[in-house]
């Protein structure tokens, strides 16, 4: 088989970029190991539930905005999206709860009723972030490149905003937790608990502009998608299709295959089978996978392994339950945020502290009549779950341990859901590799490093000339970065 492109694997970055060449008439085949796209977004499905994997909060869904911009292109209609108001809620361990909502207004006054103690820092903080968020989504909006543009574009473009760009000038490389320096011990943990669920990192991990756009996305609105990310997979994957391009599912890549000048020409599939290519070749795996399987360790750069062997990500362990309709309705927000330890004079451990609860919203409840799909997620170390087990007993005894010890913090976190859940399974680093073959199951992106903003490159390129990445691995920020470096790169193979 030849194409001039070929997309290996059918998570959303995938997805997306396969989806825009297709469209601009590029030959272009898309391999997927699994019997259906989605990679992490893809549903999971039990007794009449359907649930969502993620938190089932996207950004990016505004006119105008990144995912207006892609299906604007595409032969297929856009998901339809709804906004949630408020975005989500945070519980504090003294029981304080702050809604996280789009009306400025009313978010200030949550913010002033819950941090008396450091109320003029707290609203001064927030309204920053606004600044700085709404001058970088404005330049993104310009030349989605732009975090990866030369520094004297960059800084031309930034220096035309005034005062705000040249104050992005100048934190670039700073932590979000530089900026909390008068903050109260309970403001930083409402900062920690929220970066690390939206962008894997504390206050100390995250860099104070990718805090920004974090934070302040629920200003500029979450979305839910109808259907879940699932139902975006799908209509992605309609999309190339009718584009004339090709998607193959149960069809797992072993590796690239080279010339004999050393130069890729397509990728060996598992069956034995080479699909040959003429342009480029597209990677959706994580950058380890990109590297330790596609391209293989033995032409990897160096520099390139040691960067790649420092990088790390989080895992997920998720409780898929059932919830009764009427608890569902009776909660304040259909997502809550809980930090449940202070944690004072330590160091932020989200693994034992924090959980996020998704109910699926009233009007795509994913479950049987009367009842609602929840999605409750656990931060978890990965490399316990890829220890050696004698047989499969020993990890279902894991699982096991691990699901009390979650119910039992559930529960202790949201006493009013009483006996209104029930659970329906699971889901472990374990279950996330089987899935995606991502590496120990790591999912969400690295943890961040915060001096870390411009990308040096552009996002999508690797050590081939000829081969590209594009995925979570490549991008933080959620699905809205991943489609933004899906375009940039759909931009460079079509030259505009
Ligand atoms: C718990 C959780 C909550 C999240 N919540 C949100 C949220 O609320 N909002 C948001 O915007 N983002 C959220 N995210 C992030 C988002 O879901 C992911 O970052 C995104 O889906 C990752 O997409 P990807 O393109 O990197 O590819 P992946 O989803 O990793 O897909 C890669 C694909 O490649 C396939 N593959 C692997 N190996 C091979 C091979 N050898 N040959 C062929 N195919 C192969 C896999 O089967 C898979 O389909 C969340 C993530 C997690 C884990």
């Amino acid at each position: 088989m030849n194409h001039e492109v070929v997309v290996v694997g059918g998570g959303i970055g995938g997805l997306t970029v396969a989806a825009l060449l297709a469209e601009r008439g590029v030959d272009v085949c898309l391999v997927e190991r699994e019997s259906r796209v989605g990679g992490c977004v893809a549903s999971f499905e039990k007794f009449g539930y359907s649930f969502e994997p993620g938190y089932g909060l996207y950004s990016g869904w505004q006119p105008d905005e990144i995912h207006d911009r892609v299906f604007s292109e595409l032969p297929v209609e856009a998901p339809q999206v709804h906004l949630l108001e408020p975005a989500y809620q945070v519980r504090l361990p003294d029981q304080s709860e702050i809604a996280i909502s789009g009306d400025t207004q009313q978010f200030e006054e949550g913010l002033r009723r819950n941090f008396p103690e450091c109320v003029d820092f707290a609203v001064a903080f927030y309204r920053k972030l606004a600044d700085l968020s709404a001058v970088l989504r404005r330049e993104l909006q310009r030349a989605p490149d732009f975090l990866s543009a030369s520094t004297p574009r960059r800084t031309y473009n930034l220096l035309r905003e005034g005062r705000i760009g040249a104050e992005i000038i100048k934190v670039a490389r700073q932590s979000t937790f530089q900026h909390l320096g008068g903050a109260s011990p309970r403001f930083r943990r409402f900062i920690d608990v929220q970066l690390q669920a939206l962008a894997q990192g504390t206050s100390t991990e995250v860099n104070y502009l990718l805090a920004a756009l974090a934070l302040s996305a629920p200003g500029e609105g979450i979305f839910g998608i109808q259907g879940a990310a699932s139902r975006l997979a799908d209509i992605l994957a309609q999309s190339i299709k009718r584009s004339g391009g090709r998607i193959r599912l149960n069809t797992p890549a072993l590796r690239l295959s080279y010339d004999s000048s050393g130069t890729p020409r397509g990728v060996d599939l598992l069956s034995g089978e080479t699909v040959i290519v003429s342009k480029a070749i597209i990677s959706n795996l994580t950058l380890w996978d990109t590297y330790g399987k596609l391209i293989g360790l033995n032409r990897t750069p160096t520099e390139i392994r040691r960067q790649l062997s420092r990088l790390r990500s989080w895992g997920a362990y998720l409780l898929y339950l059932g919830i009764d309709e009427d608890t569902a309705a009776s909660l304040a927000s259909d997502h809550l945020l809980v930090l449940s330890d202070w944690q004072e004079d330590q160091e932020y451990d989200p693994e034992t502290r924090q959980l996020m609860i998704a109910v699926a919203p009233s009007w795509d409840p994913r479950a049987p009549s009367g009842k609602r799909a929840v999605t409750v997620h656990f931060f978890t170390d990965v490399e316990g779950w890829f220890t050696f087990h004698k047989d499969e007993t020993e990890l279902e005894q894991r699982d096991q341990q691990m699901l009390e010890l979650c119910w039992k913090r559930l529960h202790a976190a949201m006493p009013e859901l009483g006996s209104a859940i029930e659970i329906i399974d699971t889901a472990n680093p374990r279950t996330f590799y089987d899935l995606t073959r991502r590496k120990l199951g790591m999912v969400g992106g690295f943890i961040p490093s915060g001096d870390r903003f411009w990308l040096n490159e552009p996002s999508y390129s690797t050590s081939l000339a000829n081969v590209f990445a594009v995925g979570d691995t490549t991008q933080p920020g959620g699905i809205a970065a991943l489609t933004r470096s899906a375009l940039v790169l759909a931009n460079r193979l079509t030259a505009r």
